[in-house]
């Protein structure tokens, strides 16, 4: 049986707040935001890390960047700009073991703020 979370709620099984839905991606509101705005870009494809990825999953990849990209412009942020980031393994951070891009915004990013 697979255990991934992330495996659930792109076959339905755990709920989430589904802001797109096509063939091959999902994206979904991060349950402990980090920013005003917090998605999550998930491939509906179990990769467990960025390190297994193959020059074969660059389409996806890449579509994935265009998912959030239009879900940024969907929730009004485009503009003033977004965080994209992948967390890989422990020293990136990662916790959960089924690859996503955060898409963070609806404040600045900057550190040190200003
Ligand atoms: P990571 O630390 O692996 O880069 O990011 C995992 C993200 O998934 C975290 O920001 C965490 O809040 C989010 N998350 C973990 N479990 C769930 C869940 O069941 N539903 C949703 N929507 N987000 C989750
Ligand atoms: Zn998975």
């Amino acid at each position: 049986m697979n255990d991934c979370i992330f495996c659930k709620i792109a076959g339905g099984t755990i709920p989430a707040t589904l802001l797109h839905d096509s063939e091959r991606v999902i994206a979904f509101r991060d349950l402990n935001p980090q920013g005003p705005q917090h998605v999550l870009v998930v491939p509906k494809r179990h990769i467990a890390t960025i390190n297994d990825l193959t020059p074969a999953d660059a389409a996806l990849t890449g579509e994935m960047v265009n998912v959030a990209r239009q879900v940024a412009a969907d929730l009004g942020i485009a503009e003033q700009g977004y965080r994209l980031v992948f967390n890989c393994n422990a020293d990136g951070g990662q916790s959960v073991y089924h690859i996503h891009l955060h898409l963070i915004g609806g404040r600045s990013m900057r550190w040190p703020p200003g």
